[in-house]
């Protein structure tokens, strides 16, 4: 489609000021001006169903997030080294949400962030370098971080004291192999183990749900890497604060939690938050043993700018509010359930549809070349085009770039969904 003129010179002006590395969306972009819930809205009007940002978790402009960070600023901001209630009442609410042995939060501003500092504590805590990642793992932009992000670059972009690993799929025997070689060579090398890190989702690996193989796996691995002196960092920051819905089926026992983790047998000793933490303001966090932090607190001084202020704290307390009172979580799990039965069914009609998998409102399908059955990256680049100019808003990703990641505002609702479905079905009749 050929551009009108606002947004060719929109477009223009972008390229001219901004850094090529800044991706934007879609052959034809679109430009919002405001935000409600799940849905956005250009400057025309047009209203456009959100089944990609997981961001705005409890709803985008959420009136009670809003009014929080509006009266939170009104009266106060400043940093971390004055006491302020508002930070300890937070740290504590979160912390109760979370294994025992998981007492202490260090709050920072982004999901990168938190990992680069779960990293450094990893690697102060056990006098090793080596890192233990899944091959396509993406857990964000710092140089460190960056370094152990295989889907930026594949393999070759990686640090020499990284060993990617192949992720718990089917039995979880490969990753178990993998990870024991993975040791052993960074043990030969000379840089030891410091970390094993996972998304608990696996999602940049192609959503990999819990069974009891994988868990096994996992379990098996998270002992070799202790074993080895290292530590086990979950990265939380997509999946975390409820996505993967509470009370779901199919999630085993640690299903009435917030976090991934638990579902796949694991005990980290390090979680990485952040991403809806705070329905779109910078907010992360590092949750982790108290031991480590204390080891780490008294050879390093950490303070963070911008990082647990009282606004920041204002909506993130808001955020939390509403995941709760408005029981998110639960209505994950549920609509959530819904929305893989639709896909379910419109899988049994396209035969471009594999793969319907994942938990809560955080779910991967994969779309392939019909005659083959692999994944057909162009038709799901196609796809995201064709349902952009449908108006709903969705993206591709994993390994091939041909699995569709859904992850809604939590309160997407069963008529989004409905929604959401048929412009799909009518998208996927027209790819053919
Ligand atoms: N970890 C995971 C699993 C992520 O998906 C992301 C962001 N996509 C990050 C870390 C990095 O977070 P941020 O962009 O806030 O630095």
């Amino acid at each position: 489609a050929s551009l009108d003129e606002r947004t060719r010179a929109l477009v223009d002006r972008r390229e001219a000021v901004l850094s090529p590395g800044y991706r934007l969306f879609y052959a034809h972009p679109v430009e919002f001006v405001r935000g409600s819930g799940t849905k956005l809205y250009t400057r025309d009007g047009d209203e456009y169903l959100d089944v990609y940002n997981n961001v705005p978790s409890v709803g985008h402009a959420h009136p009670r997030v809003t009014a929080a960070i509006a009266e939170q600023s009104a009266l106060l901001n400043t940093h971390t080294r004055y006491l302020h209630e508002g930070l300890i009442d937070y740290a504590e609410l979160l912390l109760g949400s979370f294994p025992a042995a998981l007492d202490t939060l260090t709050l920072v501003c982004t999901g990168s962030e938190a990992n680069d500092l779960a990293l450094r504590v990893a690697t102060h805590a056990t006098g090793h370098r080596g890192v233990i990642v899944t091959e396509n793992a993406y857990h964000g932009v710092t140089t460190e971080i960056a370094a152990i992000s295989p889907s930026l670059g594949g393999a070759d972009s990686l640090a020499d004291w990284v060993r990617p690993v192949r992720p718990p799929v089917g039995d979880g025997t490969a990753m178990l192999r993998d990870a024991r070689a993975a040791i052993a060579e960074l043990q030969a090398a000379g840089h030891g183990v410091a970390a094993l890190i996972v998304d608990t989702a696996f999602a940049s690996d192609g959503f990999i749900p819990p069974s009891p193989g994988t868990r096994a796996a996992l379990v098996a691995v998270q002992r070799l890497v202790h074993d080895a002196g290292g530590l086990v960092i979950a990265d939380e920051v997509q999946p975390g604060f409820g996505r993967l819905g509470i009370g779901g089926p199919g999630s085993g026992d640690g299903a009435a939690s917030l976090w991934g983790f638990p579902r796949h047998g694991l005990e980290p000793d390090l979680v990485t938050i952040g991403k809806p933490m705070a329905n779109g303001q910078p907010v992360a966090g590092l949750v982790a043993r108290r031991a480590l932090m204390q080891a780490f607190g008294e050879r390093v001084r950490y303070f963070n700018t911008f990082a647990g202020t009282p606004v920041a704290v204002a909506a993130a307390r808001a955020t939390w509010d509403v995941l709760h009172e408005d029981r998110l979580p639960e209505h994950a799990a549920v609509v959530g359930t819904e929305l893989r039965g639709m896909l379910d069914e419109l899988a049994t009609r396209h035969d471009r549809l594999r793969g319907v998998r994942g938990s809560g409102l955080y779910l991967g399908v994969d779309i392939v070349d019909p005659a083959t059955g692999d994944p057909d990256s162009p038709a799901a680049v196609n796809l995201v085009g064709a349902l952009r100019e449908r108006r709903i808003l969705i993206s591709a990703s994993g390994r091939d770039n041909a699995a569709l990641k859904l992850r809604p505002p939590l309160p997407f609702s069963r008529a989004d969904a409905e929604r959401f479905i048929t412009e799909f079905d009518a998208a996927l009749s027209e790819l053919g």
